[in-house]
């Protein structure tokens, strides 16, 4: 089982696999997800911008889209990294993957980050706790 910095680690070698010839700004995100038997795998995903601006999809999305197509889609953690300095490395995930995110997360998920040096965790119902849902 990985830990956070190492997933985090994950993440982050992701970035060099970004396009993003638009904004420059390359995003890697590392998601631990579990199929139906329990059994769980990593996938990585990065920022995959397009010439129509409206068709660009983040990196947490990427990651989502291929776990759950190979049908993991219990979603146990996800790190995801924008090489930046900034606070909370300014890559909080954006509100329409937090929607996206939400179909899928186990009640417990987590969401690691960095802040500076440090790897910070939040817990993905921290982050958004009253999602749309039809359920
Ligand atoms: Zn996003």
């Amino acid at each position: 089982m990985m830990n956070f910095t190492e997933l985090y680690s994950v993440a982050e070698a992701e970035r060099k696999n970004a396009y993003a010839p638009y904004s420059g700004f390359k995003v890697g995100a590392a998601l631990i997800a579990a199929n139906e038997k329990g059994e769980e795998k990593l996938f990585t995903g990065c920022n995959v911008e397009n010439s129509s601006y409206g068709a660009c999809i983040c990196a947490e999305r990427t990651a989502a889209v291929k776990a759950v197509s190979e049908g993991y889609m219990k979603f146990r953690s996800v790190a995801v990294a924008g090489g930046t300095d900034k606070p909370r490395d300014n890559v909080m995930p954006c509100g329409i993957c937090r929607q996206f995110l939400s179909e899928f997360a186990s009640d417990d998920m987590s969401v690691t980050l960095k802040n500076g040096d440090s790897v910070v965790v939040w817990g993905f119902r921290e982050l958004f706790a009253e999602p749309f849902t039809l359920k």
